[in-house]
């Protein structure tokens, strides 16, 4: 665990606003503005943070299904920023995608096993009978039978669905799988059912996660380092124990205040923060946290906060700890 798989430098996506007949551009939703993170191989990382904060636009751009606005991807040790036709279908062999609702992203009309057959024998891995037996085999390795090939997704649940896609998701052997809410649709039972299985895969298929929530207690369960981002930034980032046990930033303390944990014994008071999240088209300046922070200074309206090393592999973007 000591490469990088996966280096994101400053990335950007900032989503045009237009107005008028001809569609001039008037502003931008800076749904992601300069974020930076690594992630090392055998590793997975969470990202955590409200709706609207930019997380899922980031997994997309690193999967690049969203095209960046500025800023470097580099993956496996390639710069994949700006690929695009045969080169980048290529290099999405080695990372697939998890989603949010396993129905949608299933085509109802094909059955289980050809859903996950299909991108072996799209991607000349292997084809025909092999294809259907590899098919089956990764049928049993998510927990379902291998006679569940002729069946449709209709006829699953939404866990056993989830099973499906991370089938047909790890097929190709691939070094890095982006989950994005992998486990927000389903009940809780079925969600620890669904962790424990993307972690044995972990090791059976020497697979890296990013791994995307909006919550907190998933987020810990699964990952080895967590980032926290707010309004498009990540306002935190560094080892779950580290970053859960004593959290630096304002927002994080206030997010981790807020969840639920009946278990934890030293519970801290409960941070209500004030205000909403402001507008991407219209950030705050300073530091984005700002307008809702209970230990506010004067230069926070003026200062955007860098990232800084704090603790050992835990930095933080906050005026309070420089
Ligand atoms: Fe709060 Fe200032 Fe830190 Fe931003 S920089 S989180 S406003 S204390």
């Amino acid at each position: 665990m000591s490469q990088n798989l996966l280096e994101v430098t400053d990335l950007q996506k900032h989503f045009p606003i237009t107005a008028g007949f001809f569609k001039r551009q008037v502003g931008a939703v800076k749904a992601v503005d300069g974020v930076s993170f690594y992630l090392k191989a055998g590793e997975t990382l969470g990202i955590v943070g409200e709706s609207g904060c930019g997380k899922s636009t980031t997994g997309r751009m690193v999967m690049r299904i969203i095209q960046p606005t500025r800023g470097k991807i580099v993956f496996d040790g390639q710069d994949i920023s700006r690929l695009r036709g045969r080169a980048l279908r290529d290099i999405r062999r080695k990372f697939q995608m998890v989603f949010q609702d396993p129905y949608a992203s299933l085509n109802p009309k094909m059955s289980v096993g050809e859903t996950i057959a299909e991108p072996l024998i799209v991607n000349q891995v292997l084809k025909g009978r092999q294809a259907t037996e590899r098919a089956v085999q990764l049928l049993e390795t998510v927990g379902l039978r291998g006679g569940d090939f002729n069946r449709y997704p209709h006829e699953f649940s939404g866990g056993q669905r989830q099973r499906i896609g991370i089938a047909r998701a790890v097929a190709l052997n691939p070094k890095l799988i982006v989950a994005d809410e992998a486990v927000s649709a389903l009940d809780v039972s079925i969600q620890s059912q669904i962790l424990n299985l993307l972690m044995d895969l972990k090791s059976d298929f020497n697979l890296s996660y990013l791994f995307i929530s909006h919550n907190l207690a998933v987020v810990r369960h699964i990952s080895d380092r967590v980032g926290v981002m707010y309004l498009g930034h990540m306002v935190e980032i560094g080892p779950k124990h580290s970053l859960y046990g004593e959290p630096l930033h304002p927002y994080t303390q206030a997010l981790i205040s807020a969840a639920p944990e009946p278990k934890r014994v030293n519970r801290r008071a409960r941070i209500i923060l004030q205000g909403d999240v402001p507008s991407p088209a219209n950030p705050p300046k300073g530091c984005p946290f700002h307008t809702r922070c209970p230990r506010v200074m004067d230069e926070c309206k003026v200062e955007r906060p860098v990232l800084q090393e704090v603790r050992p592999d835990h930095f933080v973007a906050c005026h309070l700890h420089r």
